[in-house]
């Protein structure tokens, strides 16, 4: 959406990125984002931004403007604005803490889901508030912002706000069934009030990066699913030392679960580097992958999401599947084997489509993302099997799973993207948008050339062919470097990933 390209080039496939030197995953943040977003496009072009709440924004860029970071920032307390002071100046005008993401999950798990419900409402009102106030004391071209409200609320409420879902409460659903509508209508009457407060010469576009729908009601265990299929093999040590390597596996869970919440990310970054590479290894290892035999591994997933690694020579540590053919027959027969896998209530297909990653992506990142990305409707049925090899590899929700289920919505795979201002058609509905038309969109409404890097086009149907005509499309300006894909211009930072991401290899000593 920010940078125009696919995340082989921006590098931010998700919240974690895989260190391939071992078995594990490291975070990710701004500092990982290789292609320049919206904001720094503009910036170098002189021209005035507000960014709030952006995700994967932390640490904060130096913008030409304002910008305040979104849920990738480690708390209040940390440096998270740039300029610094905006948090304290925004406080002073709201009167209230500021809110980077409503505290939602918490009172649900709690039990209190009227505290959520107040918490999503009270996001929406500070989101607006802070917005407001930056439009109103800053000289801007330039303004982002995102609402998290609207996702925590499908998130949570969706057994709620739609009866076919199984355990949906009347009762419950008379007091809370209308928080998600209620989110909405919040939202947009805020942005009701602050078009009109804008006058009519803004520009608007509001756009989603997904929609919403109900959680699919089963659990898909990938590992186990490979091992049934013997493309994974635990080790075979049941008894009193496997279970002390769950209860190691479990306790790191929990320990790094609150290092997190703790620390800022580059207090992170020097605890890790205290520890022996041993240990890492050891531990990390542990964590998500407990258990499994890498010496007879073909491909492993890491549970959270539908991503396939494939256990390869020279990548992987233990990699013992050649690259080449062996490696895309491997592929294919995944393949093959996930696209028949049945939803155990009904047979019918759970999987979508399962992509190999340079169908989906290219460029210098393309390492960093999995092997294989399963799509199916509702991503949360992947679950992490958390040590137990034994039981089905696709099996349906216990009654009680579902009622003790906090989370009872998720993701789709499309989202919304509106328009309107001068020189777009009004009342029509356009087709099929690519998440990465967004850059070169909003770009051309600013009336600025856009970078030739860029994947997207301009949604031209969008505008009145004689205005279209009337301001001809240009291509370039500043950020134009990442068009030669050969000579990729790395950061220092980036040099010295890829360098240790070689040694790891053993390419370089
Ligand atoms: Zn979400």
């Amino acid at each position: 959406m920010v940078t125009g390209v696919n995340a082989g080039r921006h590098r931010l496939f998700d919240f974690w990125e895989r260190d391939l030197e071992i078995y594990g995953f490291r975070l990710t943040n701004a500092s990982f984002r290789a292609a320049p977003a919206l904001w720094t496009v503009l910036s170098e072009r002189d021209r005035r931004v507000i960014v709030v709440n952006v995700p994967m924004t932390f640490p904060p860029e130096p913008v030409n403007g304002v910008l305040v970071a979104g849920r990738d920032t480690p708390g209040l307390h940390s440096s998270f604005t740039h300029p610094t002071g905006v948090r304290e100046e925004l406080e002073r005008v709201l009167g209230c803490p500021y809110v980077i993401v409503p505290n939602d999950w918490r009172w649900m798990r709690l039990g209190r889901p009227g505290k959520a419900r107040e918490e999503l409402l009270n996001e929406v009102d500070i989101r607006f508030a802070a917005v407001r106030h930056l439009t109103r004391t800053r000289d801007w071209d330039f303004c982002m912002f995102v609402v998290s409200a609207t996702d925590g609320a499908a998130h949570f409420f969706w057994h709620l706000h739609d009866p076919a879902f199984p355990g949906h409460d009347p009762v419950l659903a008379g007091q809370l069934g209308d928080v998600l509508l209620s989110v909405y209508q919040r939202t947009d009457e805020c942005l009701g009030d602050l078009l009109e407060e804008l006058g009519g010469d803004v520009s608007i576009v509001i756009v989603s990066d997904h929609g919403s729908g109900g959680r699919a009601l089963r659990a898909i265990h990938l590992n186990r699913w490979l091992a049934s299929h013997g493309w994974l093999h635990f080790e075979e040590d049941g008894g009193p030392e496997g279970r002390a390597r769950h209860w190691v596996a479990d306790g790191i869970t929990r320990l790094k679960g609150v290092a997190y919440s703790l620390f800022p990310y580059q207090r992170l970054t020097w605890l890790r580097r205290m520890w022996p590479d041993r240990w890492r290894r050891w531990l990390s290892g542990y964590e998500l992958f407990a258990g499994v035999d890498w010496s007879r591994t073909q491909a492993f997933s890491e549970e959270r999401r539908g991503n396939i690694w494939i256990n390869l020579q020279g990548r992987d540590p233990q990699g013992i599947v050649e690259p080449g053919i062996e490696y895309e027959t491997l592929r294919s027969e995944i393949i093959a084997a996930l696209e028949s896998m049945a939803a155990p209530e009904t047979g019918a297909p759970v999987v979508h489509k399962v992509w190999r990653r340079e169908e989906l992506f290219d460029g210098p990142f393309l390492d960093c993302i999995p092997d294989l990305l399963v799509e199916v409707e509702s991503p949360s049925q992947f679950s992490i099997h958390r040590g137990d090899h034994s039981g089905p590899a696709i099996r349906l929700l216990t009654e009680q799973e579902i009622n003790a289920l906090t989370i009872t919505g998720d993701h789709r795979m499309d989202g919304t993207l509106i328009l309107h201002g001068p020189g777009i058609r009004s009342g029509v509905t356009i087709t099929r948008v690519d998440m990465r038309d967004v850059l070169p969109t909003v770009l051309y409404m600013m009336g600025e050339p856009v970078p030739v890097y860029a994947e997207g086009r301009v949604v031209e149907e969008a505008f009145l062919a004689e205005w279209f005509a009337a301001h001809p499309l240009t291509y370039g300006g500043v950020g134009a470097q990442m068009r030669d894909q050969e000579g990729y211009a790395y950061s220092e930072k980036e040099h010295r990933w890829i360098e240790e991401r070689l040694a790891g290899l053993g390419y370089m000593d």
